[in-house]
């Protein structure tokens, strides 16, 4: 067998195209594939299919492909263009590469299999990228994957706020709270940030939406309620988040409490920072019998707590009327207090409350998508070489968005 023929052979080279030299060049280590083809009377326009004329042909390109044994392996042809009627000049739909990269397609499945598994920086020096091309390769999968995403309907959603470079700028993610993947990443946290997720969704899908959780955030309220229709019994307004409210004002309570006490020469509240946010039924007995202790104490610290953890109790009614009542009732209790902090979060509570309600109906939170959170972080931590948001937010649709991404002729 010839080398011709058995590069032929290797690549999947069908007819018309042929390989017409195979050129090694061994102090670089790559190999040199040259294909042409025969002559063929008509060639389909890419456009709309017809048998069309040869055109001209566009000046020589090349593809990487898989390496052959050790030696990169580059193939290059003069892509033809047709002539059509209705399209005109066209270039042809090449059999081993997609129309704007400069990959086969085998050599980005190879590379998309291998992303998936290793950081980004492990691929690049395996597979001999640059940043820029990993991210080309990337994209490109990240919009096959999106254009083939079926319109199904998705019930239960999730939108969060992400920190991209710590505390600087965040971004808006969007997840299917079923399916645990994320449907939609856009840039900011602003209203426009949200706004771009309806347009990616059919009629059917929004009405389909049955609820969303997130968080008090006024930008993400106002583009739910522009674009869902009955917003106001869909929106839940995440319990994690309330209980961080919560738990911050009692923190509060007691740093000013511990300065008080210490002046006067009282240490009881020194380092019990955690115990006051910890789950009680959580802690070792002696811990328990310690905090039993000091939560039973009149301190203002304990006063807070107890408000604190009355207020999580109206996560656990089952019927809205009682709950409506208990909150209520914790309210009035609450801004009587005489605890700044937590009057603060109870006047916050009450404003937010026909939103906090709606939990008992769909019990959803936004820690359904903690795997998908975990993943993000993974995404964050292996790539370090993202230089700008939108390669980020690539990553992000690469690895959580649950997308089909490999080449269609690899598949
Ligand atoms: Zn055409």
């Amino acid at each position: 067998m010839q080398d011709h023929e058995l590069y032929r052979r290797i690549l999947g080279i069908e007819s018309p195209w042929q390989v017409e030299r195979v050129e090694l060049r061994l102090e670089s280590g790559e190999v040199h594939v040259h294909l042409s083809h025969e002559d063929v009377k008509e060639w389909a326009c890419p456009e709309c299919g017809a048998a069309c004329r040869l055109y001209d042909h566009q000046a020589e390109r090349r593809w990487r492909h898989l390496d052959t044994c050790q030696y990169q392996t580059i193939l290059h042809a003069e892509p033809p263009r047709t002539e059509c009627r209705e399209h005109g000049a066209r270039v042809v739909k090449l059999p081993w590469a997609e129309p704007s990269s400069r990959f086969t397609e085998l050599f980005e499945a190879l590379a998309i299999e291998w992303l998936k598994a290793a950081s980004q920086k492990a691929v690049a020096e395996l597979l001999k990228l640059s940043w820029d091309e990993i991210h080309g390769i990337m994209e490109r999968a990240v919009n096959r994957g999106l254009k083939r995403r079926k319109t199904e309907a998705v019930s239960r959603i999730g939108v969060d706020e992400k920190a991209f470079r710590k505390g600087h700028s965040y971004m808006t993610l969007v997840n299917d709270l079923e399916r645990s993947r994320v449907l939609y990443v856009a840039e900011e946290r602003k209203q426009s940030s949200l706004d771009g997720f309806w347009e990616t969704l059919t009629t059917e899908q929004i009405a389909a939406i049955e609820a969303v959780a997130m968080d008090m955030w006024d930008p993400f309220i106002s583009s739910v309620e522009a674009h869902l229709p009955d917003a106001a019994k869909k929106i839940v307004f995440d319990k994690f988040h309330v209980a961080q409210h919560l738990g911050e004002a009692v923190d509060q309570v007691r740093r000013n409490e511990s300065k008080t006490l210490k002046a006067a020469g009282d240490d009881r509240l020194t380092g019990t920072r955690y115990d006051w946010l910890r789950n009680r039924a959580a802690m070792e007995p002696r811990d328990r019998r310690e905090f039993d202790a000091l939560r039973q104490s009149g301190l203002k610290t304990a006063r807070a707590w107890a408000l604190k953890e009355t207020a999580m109790a109206l996560y656990n009614y089952v019927y809205e009327r009682p709950a409506r009542k208990h909150f209520r009732w914790w309210q009035n209790w609450a801004l009587r207090s005489r605890l700044k902090p937590v009057i603060a979060v109870a006047r916050m509570l009450r404003r937010r409350f026909e939103y906090i309600i709606t939990y008992l109906r769909h019990r959803i939170t936004n820690a359904a998508s903690e795997s998908l959170n975990a993943k993000i972080q993974w995404v964050k931590y292996t790539a370090r070489g993202f230089r700008n948001k939108q390669n980020f937010i690539h990553a992000i649709y690469f690895h959580c968005g649950g997308l089909d991404l490999a080449p269609q002729a690899t598949k």
